[in-house]
């Protein structure tokens, strides 16, 4: 964690996020070497451990019904709702105290905010709320690797065209969101946005869009999720500009997604600890 921070550009910066399986010993050095960083778990593996537990403990019939409902703890928007699906999955678990002790002891009771929609929704998490990334370049590597007793020449070798293979596939992203317009982003609603902001992006606003036909211009109903974790404008955003007739300003997309190069930005890129 230490050689990690001596990374930073600029010394008084952290990650905002940090995002970890529930690695006891690690997290408490998070908290100590970045101490202003919001260190979320990986959704991903609770999920994982967490259907696994409920596998042993279930019976087959209620299997399901069970983890669809811890699903949709995890995926609470906010506290009332939280609480009440909660409540649910307890009255449905009451026969697998084993089960429903483990969920509470080990995951809802001391990391909640770590990984439940209510809490994780206000952090700017940028889209990340698994591991997955890390983990696929990691598989990827190992299949670069072969096998586990090459040499100090060997490793090197195959970590190296492991970063030259994902520099490639990131700047050819990056040139597909120059310079290739999809059809849906045509509309003049988007032209500030086309071509300077990442194509992912663009296709998270065109799906907020559509939740305008019943948010309208509300923030109590929008929630504001899009914008508080992602950077991105919201519903009740967008769909003030619509009525107001103008296209989307580029300054409400974080710097994240406006960034299509590799260069080193020191202005612009480095200012908000992303
Ligand atoms: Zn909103």
């Amino acid at each position: 964690m230490e050689k990690l921070k001596e990374l930073f550009v600029k010394k008084d910066l952290c990650p905002q996020v940090i995002l970890t399986d529930r690695d006891l010993a690690l997290m408490k050095v998070i908290e100590i070497v970045f101490p202003r960083s919001t260190n979320l778990l990986c959704r991903f593996h609770i999920n994982k451990n967490v259907g696994a537990k409920c596998k042993q403990h279930v019976v087959n019939d209620l299997q399901k019904t069970i983890d669809t409902l811890w699903m949709e703890v995890v995926w609470a928007s906010d506290e009332v709702e939280y609480g009440q699906r909660l409540h649910q999955l307890e009255q449905t678990s009451v026969d697998y105290i084993g089960f429903i002790n483990y969920v509470k002891d080990t995951w809802l009771t001391p990391h909640k905010h770590r990984f439940v929609g209510a809490w994780i929704n206000r952090v700017l998490h940028l889209g990340n709320t698994t591991t997955n990334r890390v983990e696929y370049a990691h598989w990827k590597l190992k299949q670069m690797l072969g096998n586990s007793i090459c040499d100090m020449v060997k490793c090197w070798k195959a970590m190296n065209s492991n970063l030259r293979l994902q520099l490639g596939n990131i700047r050819a992203s990056f040139q597909k969101s120059f310079y290739e317009v999809e059809h849906t982003h045509i509309s003049p609603f988007y032209g500030y946005l086309r071509g300077s902001i990442s194509r992912a992006a663009l296709r998270r606003i065109v799906e907020e869009l559509l939740r305008v036909d019943y948010v309208g211009t509300n923030r109590k109903i929008c929630g504001c999720t899009l914008r508080t974790s992602y950077g991105l404008p919201c519903a009740c955003q967008l769909g003030r500009y619509a009525l107001g007739g103008i296209p989307i300003p580029i300054d409400v997309v974080h710097v994240h997604w406006r960034k299509l190069t590799m260069e080193v930005e020191l202005e612009v890129g480095a200012d908000d600890g992303s």
